[in-house]
């Protein structure tokens, strides 16, 4: 099973990713969690390091070579989860040959999460994340417990999270219409709880892949 999570900043990706890889037995690749795993090793490029946290993109190659790697390890045998990769057409094209050459694989399906800016901005300006177990909280509708170390990650300031929101939809409006034509994109609503959304997500891909939903 060789599925994409697309979705904004905020949408609920991380969350979904987990629930459908417990479901699925497969891994959770993030391009973003490795850069963030890179930038607190130290060993992220600090070119890398400003565009990353100033709420840009990266250089294609930069990702494209992270996922090339990432997915020839044995876990990845039985398929994985993509979330936050690709996010352009040159990366997605770059994932079809990559597939191509791990043996013929493709993609079953690719997800797109879909949630109102509004309240986009809303989530993303009051997350925060548990430093030690990755659990992320809401200020106000999902607060932490007293005493937990938090994380405001730099790129959900809110002077971050116009760009990024700005620059999901410019990256949307190419690579969304690259899967529709393939057939394998379904759109499915992200409001409302994560279990919910996750039914939701499930019965898409219970379902013969029909494309465009
Ligand atoms: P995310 O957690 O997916 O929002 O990623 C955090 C940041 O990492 C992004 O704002 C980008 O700076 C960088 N990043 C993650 N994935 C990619 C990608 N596929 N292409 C370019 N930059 C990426």
């Amino acid at each position: 099973m060789i599925l994409l999570l697309v979705g904004p900043p905020g949408a609920g990706k991380g969350t979904q990713a987990k629930l459908l890889c417990e479901r699925y037995g497969i891994p959770q690749i993030s391009t973003g969690d490795m850069l963030r795993a890179a930038k607190r090793a130290g060993t992220l490029e600090k070119r890398y390091l400003d565009i990353m946290d100033s709420g840009g993109l990266l250089p294609d190659e930069a990702v494209i070579g992270l996922i090339a790697r990432r997915t020839v390890e044995p876990d990845c045998g039985r398929g994985f989860l993509l979330d936050g990769f690709p996010r352009t057409v040159p990366q997605a094209e770059a994932l079809d040959q990559l597939l191509a050459s791990q043996g013929g694989r493709r993609i079953d399906a690719v997800i797109q999460l879909d949630v109102p800016r509004s309240l986009l901005e809303e989530r993303l300006i009051h997350r925060r994340t548990d430093k030690g177990s990755g659990q992320i909280y809401h200020l106000v509708y999902n607060p932490p417990p007293p005493g937990a170390e938090l994380e405001h990650r730099a790129d959900d300031r809110p002077e971050a999270v116009g760009m990024r929101l700005d620059a999901y939809e410019a990256m949307t409006a190419a690579l969304l219409p690259f899967y529709e034509e393939k057939k394998l994109l379904h759109r499915v609503d992200g409001v409302g709880k994560p279990e919910e959304v996750t039914q939701r997500v499930l019965s898409v891909l219970g379902r013969p892949s029909s494309g465009g939903e």
